[in-house]
């Protein structure tokens, strides 16, 4: 796809720019992470490279993804005490997330920031940001439960 080999080579840029050295396997994770669509978990992203890349661990990986959420390529995605995701879309958007199989999908509507002055004339806090995530199944899911 030509949209992911752009953001690619502008991820690769933005590494090159704040001195991370590219290593085969940093740039495996960045592909994946940019071509995942599903929000992936780092131990996602292992299996999915360590036929490749057997002397890889999921340590690696993590370190790859800190590495990219430091300069700001990924936003790391916190869900209770379920293992993180990983986010290559840094602007503003939500998530919708399937309750069958644990897939979460980009969602765009406009930035609630009416709720976040609200709350903070109603609570006195300073807001820093705010969370919205929707929940149903999937289409894949979906079907999946239609045929039995
Ligand atoms: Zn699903
Ligand atoms: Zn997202």
């Amino acid at each position: 796809m030509a949209v992911t080999e752009e953001k690619l080579q502008e991820a690769v840029s933005r590494l090159k720019e704040s001195g991370v050295r590219i290593t085969p396997q940093r740039h495996a994770v960045l592909e994946f992470l940019l071509n995942a669509e599903i929000h992936p978990t780092a131990d996602d992203i292992y299996k999915a490279l360590e036929g490749k890349f057997p002397n890889m661990s999921v340590a690696t990986v993590y370190n790859n993804l800190k590495v990219f959420r430091e300069i700001g390529l990924v936003r790391e995605l916190t869900y209770g005490d379920s293992s993180s995701r990983f986010d290559c879309n840094t602007s503003k958007h939500y998530h919708i997330i399937c309750d069958e199989c644990g897939k979460i999908v980009d969602f765009h509507y406009p930035s609630l920031d009416e709720v976040e002055s609200l709350a903070e004339q109603v609570t006195g806090f300073q807001v820093s940001h705010h969370r919205m995530e929707i929940y149903g199944t999937c289409p894949n899911c979906k079907k999946e439960l239609q045929h039995h």
